[in-house]
């Protein structure tokens, strides 16, 4: 699937004149994409000098990604936090010393009890330390609730026109972001009742002065300093970006020019990894709890689940983005081939009104699907072949 500008390459040797040279590409693209018409190849450039800036940063980090991975398979994790896949909504952890894995979909839900999305997320909870952190996120203008509304508001059988975007909204609550978030924090309570984690809801918000989150519902007390770390840290970055011009106007809605698929217990915030910018890159994760042993990952099942597929329909069909990026830090390539392959079956499966309209556009040419990995030691993400 190739059309990946490989422009970045030219970087290696820190070449300070040639660096300058890719900042200006890079700042030329992402005009482009501000005023639209960007390709997927040049999606995927923004994307992979993003990336280069992750591999520069990771060496000055303390703990480097497979120190990061390690912790993680050993459940240490200082927590997760459900948020929105909307690519506005920035990378969450973004602290060197503190590992916050992020849960994705549209509409930042914790999945109904006896469903595959449960059970995932469950596993992946089982990574988070006892005494770390589960945090609901929801954020200002959220879609997918503006969505569950006006579904709501058209009768109890409405449609979207995608059934695992059907299945998604029914785990969303309410008909605004604040009753969303408290729901979906009483049902993560109550599946974290014997688990000895804290359990809060949060809400960030781009347009205050400031502060751009507040802790919605601290349940059995407020996270400490320590553990609201991974919020302050988002705030800070949006304080950063709040400073470029027509911020505010830019963040009233998104048209995010690539959708990462990534699993919830990848080292980084996928943001972190491709120093994405907010409302570039809508962020998708939701995915069997492979991160076992290697025979319990070989008896699961790999494909994507109804959050995810509910999640990557909507920007796609919703918001016309053509740049898919499959993305994982597994090492073994041949459960790799395995899952990426069981991942674009699901996305080639997306109907809209009963049409595979996913399927048509990649046979087209008309959306792009690459398979990349990222590399454990590096913090490079290249290509699967
Ligand atoms: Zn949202």
């Amino acid at each position: 699937m190739g059309g990946i500008n490989r422009t970045s390459e030219t970087r290696k040797g820190g070449n300070k004149g040639i660096q300058r040279t890719n900042k200006t590409v890079l700042a030329e693209l992402r005009s482009k994409h501000r005023s639209g018409g960007l390709s997927p190849g040049e999606a995927s450039s923004i994307i992979l000098f993003g990336n280069h800036e992750h591999m520069d940063e990771v060496k000055l980090f303390g703990r480097g990604p497979r120190d990061r991975h390690e912790a993680i398979m050993d459940g240490m994790a200082d927590g997760m936090v459900w948020a929105c896949s909307d690519s506005r909504v920035g990378a969450i952890g973004t602290n060197d010393e503190m590992i916050i894995l992020e849960q994705r979909s549209a509409g930042n839900s914790f999945a109904f009890p006896d469903t595959r999305s449960h059970r995932i997320q469950m596993a992946v909870i089982g990574r988070v330390r006892r005494g770390g952190l589960l945090a609901i996120a929801g954020h200002v203008s959220c879609g997918a609730v503006q969505a569950k509304a006006d579904l709501d508001a058209q009768g109890p059988d409405a449609k979207t026109g995608n059934a695992e975007l059907d299945a998604q909204l029914r785990e969303v609550v309410g008909d605004s972001e604040e009753k969303n978030v408290l729901s979906q924090t009483c049902r993560l309570r109550e599946a974290n009742s014997t688990m000895g984690k804290l359990v809060v809801g949060v809400m960030l918000d781009w347009a205050s002065e400031g502060v751009a989150y507040s802790v919605l519902d601290g349940g059995r007390g407020m996270p400490g300093p320590s553990l609201q770390q991974p919020f302050v840290g988002a705030s800070e970055l949006h304080a950063i970006h709040a400073q470029s011009e027509n911020y505010l106007e830019r963040m009233k809605g998104q048209s995010p020019h690539t959708i990462i698929v990534a699993p919830a217990t990848i080292p980084y915030s996928v943001h972190t990894i491709v120093q994405s910018e907010p409302g570039e890159v809508f962020v998708v994760t939701g995915t069997s709890p492979y991160k076992a042993t290697q025979s319990q990952r070989e008896d699961n099942d790999l494909s994507l689940d109804y959050p995810a597929l509910g999640s990557l329909y909507y920007p796609i069909e919703h918001l016309g983005t053509r740049n898919v990026i499959f993305l994982d830090d597994d090492a073994n390539p041949e459960l790799l081939k395995s899952k990426f392959a069981a991942w674009e079956k699901g996305l080639r499966a997306l109907k809209h009104k009963g049409e595979e309209f996913v399927a048509r556009l990649i046979d087209e040419g008309k959306l792009q699907l690459t398979k990349m990995v990222y590399e454990l030691d590096s913090g490079k993400i290249r290509e699967f072949p």
